[in-house]
């Protein structure tokens, strides 16, 4: 896939006591301590990792909801942002088609099974320069951009702002960096777990495909990666 037709993402806000943070969180819940001592009390990295992943394992989630992580996303087709956003504990900004009018040809993504074959990638372009020109048309002849954009495809290029704890940041990596989810947002979500890895490596463990944490596949088609729930 070409680089200029992937998502291109950046962390741009996120706590720096992270870990600390969700330390404090799990461990108030089992201490006779206060939680304001707890975090000043405790540098142990070691020690904070091991009961976060017991805290996580048994599933007491609400402890890692309280880290809030935001990125800038763009160069993301409508289509996969579309099924970003029925992520319901997400919050999102994205370029409005109603107030940003498309201006001269519009940007869009092709997917790359189109791509690697040229005749088929020309065609695709092709038919995006139809669609810009007639835009234009209806744009030209006074028509409001939120009802121009009626005509434009789930191809089109979008950007947003996304923000989720962390919490709703494993569920979306578990999901989404699924073999069965589509190839763009498991680029997407890919990129937005690298930039966080980046800067908390701790998490690399939990942001993963599902089947990495259940320790087999619930997918009703396998990529074989894992073992099915009835091997
Ligand atoms: C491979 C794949 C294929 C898909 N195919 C389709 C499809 O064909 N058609 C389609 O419409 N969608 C499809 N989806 C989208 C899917 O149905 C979910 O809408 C999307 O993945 C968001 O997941 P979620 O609801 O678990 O997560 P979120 O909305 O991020 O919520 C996280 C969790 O919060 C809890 N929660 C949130 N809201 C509620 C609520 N109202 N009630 C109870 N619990 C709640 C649930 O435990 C949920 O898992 C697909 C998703 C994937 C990954």
């Amino acid at each position: 896939m070409e680089e200029n037709n992937q998502p291109v993402v950046s962390l741009i806000s996120k706590p720096e006591n992270m870990l600390k943070t969700v330390y404090t969180a799990c461990r108030t819940c089992y201490s006779a301590d206060s939680p304001i001592n707890i975090y000043e009390s405790t540098d142990d990295k070691e020690k904070m990792l091991k009961l976060i992943e017991k805290v996580i394992s048994s599933g007491h989630y609400s402890t890692i909801e309280h880290i809030q992580v935001s990125f800038a996303i763009s160069n993301v087709s409508r289509a996969c942002t579309h099924q970003l956003v029925r992520h319901r504990h997400m919050s999102f900004s994205q370029k409005s088609q109603r107030y940003v009018k498309e201006k001269g040809q519009f940007d869009f993504i092709i997917p790359p099974t189109i791509l690697k074959n040229e005749e088929l990638k020309n065609k695709f372009v092709a038919f995006m320069g139809k669609i810009s020109e007639q835009y234009q048309e209806f744009i030209d002849a006074g028509i409001p951009a939120e009802d121009a954009r009626a005509i434009l495809p789930n191809a089109t290029a979008s950007s947003m702002v996304a923000s989720l704890n962390l919490r709703e940041m494993i569920h979306l990596a578990n999901l989404r960096l699924c073999t069965r989810a589509q190839y763009e947002i498991r680029l997407l979500v890919k990129k937005m777990c690298d930039e966080l890895i980046k800067e908390e490596p701790w998490l690399k463990p939990y942001l993963v495909p599902k089947c990495e944490r259940l320790g087999f596949c619930d997918e009703d088609k396998s990529c074989g990666r894992m073992p099915t729930k009835k091997q």
